[in-house]
């Protein structure tokens, strides 16, 4: 047997552990929860079949008070002592694709990131439609290039047309983003017509993962009227490796900002899911922005209330993304076109300028939060290199 030794201060701590799917040489991926440094084999430990997939599907089906009973099992174990045979240090193991992605939306649920990109893309209106205070807005994104941190990004191609050019032409991006955002994950889904409330979010979701919604400006700014996003985002979104439970995420519960005018009553809430979480994103290591969550107009509770309620059901697997996380502050921007206000204003990145990525470039994201006593729990990361395309 093997006590798993913690280190001081781990983001990985008892008040985290948070569940991925790794393998170790010659072994099928299977689920394991991160305790310090060490990876726990799920399917050994508890002698469970439904851990040994290559997925979390089958477990995060199993609903609410499954999460509950699992997370205080693992708790106990980790607290104990764990068979040698179930216990991986993180250096040895490979991590995959945590969930199968059932669909994808992508919401809009900051305000100073929704007011900085209309003032960029719209600069002679309003920079706030006049729906956005009244719901979370979002789209539906694609599933099927949802990919794990470490996984290449191969610059897009499309058309784009520059406001000054008199006609589309076709080829590589020229002004590729990166938007920071929270992804959340729904482990029991929900019957067609029956809508999901608030109040019944943590019934629902399972867990919350980094995102980096990789972001085409070009390609988006020419084709995204009237019916939104399409191309410009659908070549890659990537997620972190580890899910970190909504039960580990109760510390850092945080009121919502004054939502004026109040919502309609299938968006309030009794006790608002904002949420204390800080991100941080570097630009080849070095870190050019703080985006601070807890400064999200809707919380993922009145996301999930508003996906559901035209009658819409959920998935196990279903991923929704937060939108890009802006706060007021120059320094607090997620997404790069704001940071450097459309490109006008470059930002330093190890003695070059940057405005939009380059090939060769890296992007990291990572997050911390408030954990149960006074802990300070960690998302890991998600991260991902530019690659050109050799096929134009
Ligand atoms: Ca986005």
């Amino acid at each position: 047997m093997t006590a798993i030794h913690i280190p001081d201060g781990s983001p990985f701590g008892l008040a985290n552990l948070p569940y991925g799917i790794f393998s170790t040489a010659g072994t099928a991926p299977r689920a394991g929860v991160r305790a310090g440094d060490s990876v726990v084999d799920l399917a050994v430990a508890l002698g469970d079949e439904v851990f040994a997939r290559p997925s979390l599907n089958a477990f995060m089906a199993q609903g609410y008070e499954r999460w509950v009973e699992v997370r205080a099992r693992i708790t106990d174990l980790v607290r104990g002592d764990v068979p040698d045979e179930a216990v991986h240090p993180i250096g040895a193991v490979t991590m995959h694709m945590p969930i199968e992605v059932a669909d994808y939306v992508d919401f809009y649920a900051s305000e100073h990131h929704a007011s900085n990109l209309g003032r960029l893309f719209r600069p002679d209106d309003e920079p706030l439609k006049p729906n956005w205070k009244h719901l979370p807005v979002g789209y539906h994104g694609r599933a099927g290039t949802v990919v794990l941190s470490g996984t290449e990004i191969v610059r897009p191609y499309g058309q784009r047309k520059a406001p000054a050019e008199a006609a589309p032409t076709f080829g590589a991006c020229r002004r590729l983003d990166i938007e920071a955002e929270l992804g959340f994950i729904v482990g029991a889904g929900s019957a067609l017509g029956s809508p999901v409330s608030c109040d019944d979010f943590a019934r629902h979701v399972f867990g919350a993962v980094l995102v980096n919604d990789w972001s085409a400006r070009d390609i988006q700014a020419w084709e995204y009227v009237p019916l939104g996003p399409f191309l410009g985002k659908s070549f890659a979104t990537s997620i972190s490796a580890w899910v970190v439970p909504l039960l580990a995420l109760d510390a850092a519960r945080v009121p919502t900002p004054v939502q004026d005018p109040e919502p309609l009553p299938y968006l309030r809430e009794q006790t608002p899911w904002g949420l204390d979480v800080d991100l941080t994103v570097e630009w080849n290591g070095q870190a050019v922005s703080h985006p601070p969550y807890r400064e999200m107009y809707w919380s993922p509770a009145q996301m999930l209330a508003h996906m559901t309620v035209n009658g819409a059901s959920a998935r196990t697997g279903d991923l929704y993304a937060s939108g890009t996380i802006s706060g007021p502050e120059p320094h607090q921007r997620g997404a790069f076109i704001e940071l450097t206000w459309g490109g006008k204003e470059p930002v330093t990145v190890n003695g070059e300028e940057r405005s939009f990525l380059e090939d060769g470039d890296e992007v990291a994201i990572t997050a911390t939060a408030p954990g149960a006593g006074g802990t300070r729990i960690g998302f890991g990361e998600v991260r991902g290199r530019v690659v050109g395309r050799t096929t134009p």
